[in-house]
């Protein structure tokens, strides 16, 4: 490398200071080494060395002791985190374990759920198809009926039963109607073919709708009266009437004008054949009329004196609208009238005549059989009169019978007289009846007291049977009205 002259000079420069530098530096050096050696020579200053050495290792040995503590607080520290953590993270384990457990449980639960749905679903089906298959079959059978074969008649007639382990609807049963419907807690019978059909609420006229006014509390039907209703119903009838007719003769036609809703416009229809009854059923069942849908249904015979209100025939019916007893339409034709008093004399005459041949048909004697359950009514052990066996009041007669004997003694005989013969004169007929009676009794008490000494029980109650004599003396009508009372009681 080429220098020019001032470079030189400054190098020169240089390394002279550098050599200056040098040379006292060895100078200090040396001068060093000797004022140590110097010192070393001195003992204070060894002794001294030797302390400042000792401190130092004390205070390296005491760090390191330091050290060592701190580590083992450390340690402690770390294994208590450890287990800590451990901890936590079993707990976490369980939390999850758990967790696990509900989720598989509700989720077994939701499929058994799912499992049983199904079941359900699947016996809903198959009870679905088994309903429909029987009402298949069912069609069948009646279509057979209705073309002349008998074969199935026990099978269609069958009723069929709302509520089988109920006792049987007492309304339903008396007008065929029910005003809780499906509803109702009791059992509703409805036969699978009879002579007469119930169409509900087939005749609808505004009159008939039972509807407050939401204001003024009025009822709308006021300003319809009788006469639109039944120029409304004239119409119907003619119209109905043949239609019904087609289907074979019929012998009543009965429309009911209550306001209660299951009452309401109800038609019904009695043919004289059931086969007849059933062509309607099977023609007018969902068929329109006006528009609306027919639901036709057969019932069981309807007792027409103790459904229609009779009261209502009178224009005398106190429960008006909420009357549940039949308030019928007239029929515009004399056709299919009915006449609630004539029928109701009619059923009493025919009821009347029946008693009074059971009465002919039978000797006292004949009616008061068996002995035993005769000294029920009036022979006793005490002044009392037994209470007679449940069994023995069963038959209507002998019941009957039993409550005229315990009336009083005219009573009883008036009652007698009049169904035996009430054609002859009441005096008479009262002397005579006392005495036979009296013959009767005497009879009575000898047979009884025979048949108290053949059998052995008796002859222990001979006190008993004294008393009872005493009691005879009495008066016989207080004791009557004490068994009386007593009988009520
Ligand atoms: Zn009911
Ligand atoms: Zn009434």
């Amino acid at each position: 490398m080429a220098m020019n002259r001032k470079q030189w000079r400054k190098y020169i420069k240089k390394t002279r200071r550098k050599k200056i530098r040098q040379k006292l530096a060895q100078h200090r050096d040396a001068a060093e080494a000797k004022a140590e050696a110097l010192r070393l020579a001195d003992p204070d200053y060894v002794m001294y060395l030797r302390e400042r050495e000792q401190l130092e290792r004390m205070a390296s040995e005491w760090e390191e002791e330091r050290r060592r503590f701190e580590n083992a607080l450390w340690l402690d520290r770390e294994k208590e985190a450890q287990s800590l953590f451990a901890e936590k993270r079993q707990k976490l384990e369980e939390e999850q374990r758990d967790e696990k457990e509900k989720r598989d449980r509700i989720r077994k639960e939701f499929e058994e759920m799912e499992m049983k749905a199904k079941a359900a679903k699947a016996e809903k089906e198959r009870l679905l198809q088994e309903f429909l298959k029987k009402q298949q079959e069912r069609e069948r059978m009646f279509a057979e009926y209705l073309v002349g074969i008998d074969d199935h008649l026990p099978v269609l007639r069958e009723s069929s039963h709302s509520r089988p382990d109920r006792n049987p609807c007492v309304f339903f049963g008396k007008v065929g109607a029910c005003r809780f419907g499906v509803r109702c807690s009791s059992d509703h019978a409805i036969p699978g073919l009879s002579e007469l059909l119930l169409l509900p609420n087939f005749f609808a006229h505004p009159a008939l709708d039972h509807q407050q006014h939401p204001e003024y509390g009025l009822d709308s039907s006021i300003e319809f009266d009788d006469d639109e209703l039944y120029r409304s119903y004239t119409e119907f009838f003619m119209d109905v009437i043949e239609e019904f007719e087609s289907f074979g003769p019929i012998s009543g036609f009965f429309v009911t004008r209550n306001f209660e809703p299951h009452l309401r416009g109800n038609v019904y229809v009695q043919y004289e054949k059931v086969r007849d009854a059933a062509k309607a059923y099977q023609r007018m069942n969902g068929r329109f009329y006006a528009s609306k849908q027919l639901r036709v249904e057969f019932r069981a015979p309807i007792v027409w004196t103790a459904a229609v209100c009779g009261l209502f025939e009178r224009s005398r019916c106190q429960k008006g609208k909420s009357c549940n007893y039949l308030h019928l339409l007239v029929n515009p034709v004399a056709k299919y009238r009915y006449d609630h008093f004539k029928e109701l004399q009619s059923a009493r005459q025919s009821q009347r005549q029946s008693q009074r041949s059971q009465l002919i048909e039978r000797s006292w004697d004949d009616v008061d059989i068996p002995a035993k359950q005769r000294a029920n009514w009036r022979w006793s052990e005490t002044p009392e009169v037994e209470q007679p066996s449940h069994k023995s009041r069963s038959t209507s007669t002998t019941s009957g019978l039993r409550k005229n004997r315990s009336r009083s003694r005219e009573s009883a005989d008036s009652s007698r007289n009049r169904s035996s013969s009430s054609r002859r004169s009441r005096s008479r007929n009262r002397s005579r009846h006392r005495s036979r009676e009296r013959d009767r009794r005497e009879e009575k008490q000898k047979r009884h007291s025979r048949s108290r000494s053949r059998s052995p029980e008796r002859k222990k109650s001979k006190t008993k049977k004294k008393k009872r004599n005493r009691s005879r003396s009495r008066s016989s009508r207080t004791s009557r009205e004490k068994s009386k009372k007593k009988s009520t009681k």
